[in-house]
């Protein structure tokens, strides 16, 4: 199975990639790769979009063959920290691209998912978990990019039956079980096997 967490900054994701990847005995991947150009997104301080557009590009590209051995597979599972989807929400900020048109440059190469969860956490919420963390504010860490990427992860989750969107603003274990919930039902759709379900 191919799943990814997905959601704004401070959402709650690598917590609950890591306690589900621990669930179901999943691989974890993170959006941006240790690839080259995933190491060169990462050490840009402010890229511009067209370098975001490329690097994440190219990097996704570099992650196909496993994105792809692990979808729709039986007994190999992939939890990814982000996709493509947050490319479509954060790239589509105020840069003329639609959303629509960054979905379809994903698509072309990279397989469609079981699952993408888009955890729900309101921007002010999440905003104060980043401040808790003591992390320096990043490029993409601002309320009005915030706020416009949240629109666009409701609206895909209206628009795409893989996209399942869970209320990320409850305690940590309670979003871990709402989520499980999920991942068992559509292993369950997709492969009538139910071996790791807790
Ligand atoms: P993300 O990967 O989406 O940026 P993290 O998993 O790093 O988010 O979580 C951001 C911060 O919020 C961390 O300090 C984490 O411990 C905390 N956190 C995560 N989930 C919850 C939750 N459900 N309730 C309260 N705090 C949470």
């Amino acid at each position: 199975m191919l799943i990814s967490i997905d959601g704004i900054d401070g959402c709650g994701k690598s917590t609950q990639v890591a306690l589900l990847a621990d669930r179901i005995g999943a691989e974890r991947i993170r959006q941006i790769s240790p690839s080259r150009w995933g190491r060169t997104l990462r050490s840009t301080l402010a890229p511009t979009l067209a370098q975001q557009l490329a690097w994440f590009t190219a990097d996704r590209a570099s992650l196909v063959d496993r994105l792809e051995a692990a979808a729709s597979s039986p007994d190999t599972h992939l939890i990814s920290d982000r996709s493509y989807l947050s490319g479509i929400a954060y790239q589509s900020y105020d840069s003329g691209l639609s959303p629509r048109f960054l979905e379809e440059l994903n698509r072309a190469i990279v397989p469609e998912y079981d699952l993408q969860v888009f955890l729900h956490v309101p921007v002010e919420q999440a905003l104060s978990r980043i401040a808790q963390r003591g992390e320096a504010v990043t490029w993409c860490e601002n309320a009005g990019l915030l706020t416009w990427a949240c629109r666009v992860f409701e609206t895909w989750a209206q628009r795409r039956r893989n996209i399942v969107q869970i209320d990320g603003a409850r305690t940590i274990e309670e979003v871990a079980e709402a989520i499980g919930a999920v991942v068992d039902a559509v292993a369950m759709d997709r492969l009538g096997d139910l071996s790791w379900q807790v």
